[in-house]
């Protein structure tokens, strides 16, 4: 859809099935299964939704999916879709993986990042975007990189070298504007360097959530994930994006929602904020 002079659009980086507990965090179940009915295994659906933002001159892409690296077993615990599912969609879209000018990561766990890299026909792991800047928080960066044992299983480092030795990674410190028209605002609580994307042009805009919201079922304010990093400044951070939207009228893009990627929102006495114009996939 047309954002202003931009167009902007959701592009899937692949369906995955997750334990519904993880993406729920201290939610009793017997709340959370009612508006996100799960499957025998306890797991329910995620999208992994990235934003193609296409100013006239530059395709910008924020987030990339899991990508294609995941080894079999994870495939299967995930029922992760096969193939490249980002660059089958980009292509949908008219765009090769050369044509992308700019990646933005809200933060750098595998189901954000992996899709920047990929096999090539020799099974060495090389750039998804060969053309692309790549740009992370130095926070994000740091933490992702330090090998804390703890977060190995978020950041598998084989996603994230590639990027450090290709002399194509900006590092940001804080809140600016990466591209014109798109800025970055920190949140931390999911990760400490974690940052929504807010994308604006001629008077409109749109906020891309990151996992501070992760689906349309998480705008209860205290509703969040159990891989939070710190659930309090998630919370606290939440309440003041999603305020901001509904001040701003802005669009709000939901990064894993399967259902409803994007919507306009309004405040909720019951769940303090819901949907009030249900905008698919854009
Ligand atoms: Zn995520």
């Amino acid at each position: 859809m047309k954002l202003g002079s931009l167009d902007i659009s959701i592009v899937s980086g692949g369906r995955f099935w997750i334990d519904g507990g993880g993406m729920f965090g201290v939610v009793p179940r017997v709340m959370w299964e009612r508006v996100f009915p799960p499957d025998e295994y306890h797991r329910i659906p995620q999208e992994t939704n990235c934003v193609l933002v296409r100013d006239g001159d530059r395709n910008i892409l924020i987030d990339t999916g899991y990508g294609s690296k995941l080894s079999d077993k994870q495939r299967k615990n995930f029922s992760a879709q096969d193939g490249e599912p980002l660059v089958e969609n980009l292509a949908a879209q008219g765009l090769t993986r050369e044509d992308i000018d700019v990646v933005i990561f809200s933060h750098l766990h595998f189901d954000h990042a992996g899709g920047a890299t990929r096999l090539d026909e020799d099974s060495e792991i090389v750039l998804a975007f060969p053309n692309a800047e790549l740009v992370a928080q130095r926070r994000e960066w740091v933490d992702a990189t330090a090998g804390y044992p703890e977060l190995r299983a978020a950041y598998p480092q084989e996603n994230l070298l590639p990027l450090r030795d290709c002399g194509q990674l900006r590092l940001i410190d804080g809140d600016v504007e990466i591209v014109p028209g798109i800025r970055s605002q920190v949140t931390g609580g999911h990760t400490d360097g974690h940052q929504v994307l807010i994308i604006e042009s001629k008077g409109e805009s749109a906020v891309f959530l990151g996992d501070i919201c992760s689906t349309s079922r998480h705008l209860p304010v205290l509703w969040c994930l159990g891989y939070d990093v710190h659930m309090q400044q998630t919370r606290r951070a939440k309440a003041k994006v999603l305020e901001q939207i509904v001040q701003t009228n802005a669009i709000a893009v939901f990064d894993h929602d399967p259902d409803i990627g994007a919507a306009r929102l309004c405040r909720d006495d019951r769940r303090d904020f819901a949907i009030e114009d249900d905008l698919g996939f854009l």
